[in-house]
């Protein structure tokens, strides 16, 4: 029996088409999928489409992502089934694969795709995008990958990718670390494996996780009120290395000892958060009042790592194994 890929639709521009005022969903968002003559060209697998959703990526909540990451796990489970495609909105696509990565069971492929141009506009990616996605699943590189991202000819890791361009169809990128492989033409090409992949297998997410950027003149009001709305759990984008303004740091040490983790990232997309300085709201002082460093610093990427970590433990020593694992190894060294 051929085996199958399974295309899971959610929505985004791959499935939209503007209509008066702009560029709205698309009322059969899976119709793009039947109209790329080369998926039926493949030779060694079927083509199988799921719609789970049709939504813009920016009404992607946490449930539905949990629930994506449920219905593809069932999916994978499928003897007939070799790998995924889910198609997404590319506004939070760096967040949904992210947790399907850390998430899903199955070694299977899973690779995430969408387009930057909607159904009908002029160089639309969106075909191109799908069918190099099908061909990615197919490559025999792919199994044990993580969940991958394929557009515009490259393949990312889902851990390491980032939107960078709000127009362009060569938004994606990894900063810091550049893509897994490319696909040309109908060659898939891997350069190499991510090394920083990890895997948190949970039964449940914790959703209401805050993500805040601090700012210059920051009070630490902003945080004080996320922790105060009931906020379980709280991610500061700061500066740098993971440092904040002075009243900041009181704000942290205040929102940690009600028992809320504060997990410091950083608004430089490359590098390590770490706890360097020392001075007043410096990422030691704030690792001293009890914050967590992400190491890993876009804060979009930590705060669907801190809702997967807390669906298994709110003990903020526990949370914090999770995310300073380099950390803690370098300090045991060092004792
Ligand atoms: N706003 C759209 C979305 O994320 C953008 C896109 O898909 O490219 O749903």
């Amino acid at each position: 029996m051929k085996k199958k890929v399974v295309i899971v639709t959610t929505g985004g521009t791959i499935a939209m088409v503007k209509k008066g005022e702009g560029v709205v969903p698309f009322e059969k968002g899976n119709v793009l999928i039947s109209e790329i003559p080369e998926l039926s060209k493949i030779q060694n697998a079927d083509i199988e489409v799921f719609e789970f959703s049709n939504i813009p990526s920016p009404h992607m909540s946490p449930k539905h992502m949990w629930l994506l990451s449920k219905k593809i796990d069932e999916i994978l489970n499928r003897e007939d089934v070799i790998g995924v495609v889910v198609t997404h909105g590319t506004d939070t696509l760096e967040e949904t694969s992210y947790l399907l990565d850390l998430t899903l069971r199955s070694d299977k492929p899973v690779v995430c795709t969408a387009a930057m141009r909607n159904i009908g506009e002029l160089g639309t990616d969106g075909p191109r995008n799908v069918y190099s996605s099908v061909l990615t699943v197919l490559a025999p590189q792919s199994y044990g990958m993580g969940v991958m991202v394929c557009l515009n000819d490259e393949i990312h890791a889902a851990r390491e990718v980032t939107k960078t361009y709000t127009s362009n169809v060569a938004t994606f990128d990894s900063p810091g670390y550049g893509p897994l492989g490319i696909v040309d033409e109908d060659t898939v090409i891997f350069f190499r494996r991510s090394l920083t992949r990890e895997r948190i297998f949970v039964n449940q997410i914790e959703e209401k996780i805050a993500l805040i950027k601090t700012f210059t003149g920051d009070d630490g009001s902003l945080l004080r009120s996320a922790a105060d709305m009931g906020y379980k759990g709280i991610v500061l984008e700061g500066f740098g290395r993971g440092n904040v303004p002075p009243l900041v740091a009181d704000a942290v040490e205040e929102v940690v000892s009600k028992g809320i983790p504060v997990v410091i990232t950083s608004r430089c997309f490359k590098g390590r958060v770490y706890p360097v300085y020392a001075y007043k709201g410096g990422g030691a002082d704030l690792r001293k009042k009890g914050a967590i460093m992400s190491e890993h610093p876009i804060g979009q990427k930590a705060k669907i790592k801190l809702m997967v970590v807390m669906g298994k433990t709110s003990d903020i020593e526990d949370i914090r194994g999770y995310f300073e694992k380099n950390i803690i190894r370098r300090a045991i060294k060092n004792e």
